[in-house]
């Protein structure tokens, strides 16, 4: 697999994160391919849904399996934003997704050699080829502008609160 063809794969990906950003969903996405061709995309789908499960790259397998009506995903790469949860690292492991492309790295809770392993840890019948780093500052800025965003408003609500409140107290004061 080519760079080229990652960076590919991995802007298919952030257009699913995208999706998710105009839900007000945390932007990440995810596509699986195989034999060159894109069987699925998923973006995360948590709030939307009121699901802790409702990962990209957990709706990308579900999706995947049903697509090609197996659910060994023996030939497939699968492209993720962000570097893979605990959970959605056990999928991959129980699919058996050939390789795993990321782009942001989660020191606080990936599964794909930065928190954690799971995915190449002998232990497991299954370890995915892992490849990370593709694209990844286009893919961590998407993140820290959404979180950004929402640490703005939440600042925004408190003041405008605040303001309220003084309204009212002066408001109680002239009376
Ligand atoms: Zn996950």
């Amino acid at each position: 697999m080519t760079v080229e063809l990652d960076e590919y794969y991995m802007i298919e990906a952030i257009k699913e994160a995208q999706k998710a950003e105009t839900l007000t969903e945390v932007p990440i996405g995810a596509v699986i391919v195989i034999d060159g061709k894109i069987i699925s995309r998923a973006h995360n789908l948590r709030e939307t849904r009121q699901n802790a499960v409702a990962h990209a790259e957990l709706l990308a397998i579900e999706h995947a399996c049903r697509e090609i009506g197996s659910w060994r995903l023996e030939n497939a790469t699968l492209y993720v934003t962000l570097e893979p949860c605990a959970m959605c690292s056990g999928a991959i492991i129980l699919s058996r997704v050939k390789r795993v492309v990321y782009g942001a790295a989660d020191p606080k809770g990936g599964c794909a050699g930065t928190f954690m392993n799971l995915l190449q840890d002998d232990r497991f019948n299954h370890q995915s080829e892992v490849m990370s780093g593709v694209l990844e500052e286009e893919c961590g800025q998407m993140l820290t502008k959404f979180f950004r965003a929402i640490r703005e408003r939440k600042k925004a609500e408190k003041q405008k609160r605040k303001k309220t409140e003084l309204e009212t107290i002066t408001e109680i004061d002239s009376q």
